[in-house]
């Protein structure tokens, strides 16, 4: 499987280092407020974001009856969110401290599924928490970046993510890579078992911090 053309070019821009551990992590439910902010912005239009299921599709609900909008409503309404609010969510608690304190010892990039036309978006969103890292915007499951980013390192490689999916992804396409799975909104976070293919399953990033630590030690780095 190749990775699609609109990814493939942001790759070029990254700058690696073969023999230094590599931190690939997720934006959305890890790094920044995904569900909170989706629920905040649809709030503002008589509408809220009903936290029943792992899904949007169908828990878009009317406030005033409560009942779904279809599926085609929400599609419409996350490209007005991503477009409006990608730059504005709120940072995930220690995100950015723990991302800064691992940066002594390792390098970060976000692979990101925002739209590729919001990649500026999300880097200005990131850096507004104090995270100031390459960003990729993926398109698809994210197992083909990945494998094509992990390649070029010598070194231990993390993944951090909330979906199941692109965890399954990561292991069938990069399996060296170390899996964590990552649901920072504790109303998502009990809604959703640990992923079948990570190799641990952590939802703060102070515990984020010492497991990938303990882990780089054990590996000698
Ligand atoms: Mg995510």
């Amino acid at each position: 499987m190749n990775l699609h053309e609109d990814v493939a070019p942001q790759l070029d821009d990254l700058h690696l280092v073969v023999d230094r551990p590599l931190i690939i992590s997720d934006a959305d439910e890890v790094l920044v407020q995904f569900a909170a902010g989706l629920d905040s912005f649809l709030r503002d239009q008589g509408l809220y974001y009903d936290i029943s299921s792992f899904a949007i599709t169908g828990n878009v609900r009317r406030q005033d009856d409560n009942e779904a909008i279809s599926g085609d409503d929400v599609q419409a309404l996350l490209k007005a969110f991503f477009r409006e609010r990608t730059e504005h969510l709120p940072a995930v608690p220690g995100a950015a401290e723990a991302l800064k304190s691992l940066s002594k010892d390792a390098q970060i990039i976000v692979v990101s599924n925002v739209p590729v036309d919001q990649r500026d978006a999300r880097i200005r969103g990131l850096k507004k928490i104090g995270i100031d890292v390459p960003v990729i915007a993926n398109i698809g499951l994210k197992g083909v970046v990945v494998r094509e980013i992990a390649s070029q390192i010598d070194a231990p490689v993390y993944f951090l993510d909330d979906i199941p999916h692109n965890i399954a992804s990561v292991a069938e396409h990069a399996a060296d890579v170390h899996r964590i799975h990552f649901v920072a909104d504790p109303r998502l976070a009990r809604l959703i078992d640990p992923a079948q293919d990570c190799h641990t399953r952590i939802d703060d990033w102070p515990s984020a911090e010492t497991y990938i630590r303990d882990h780089m030690r054990s590996k000698g780095y």
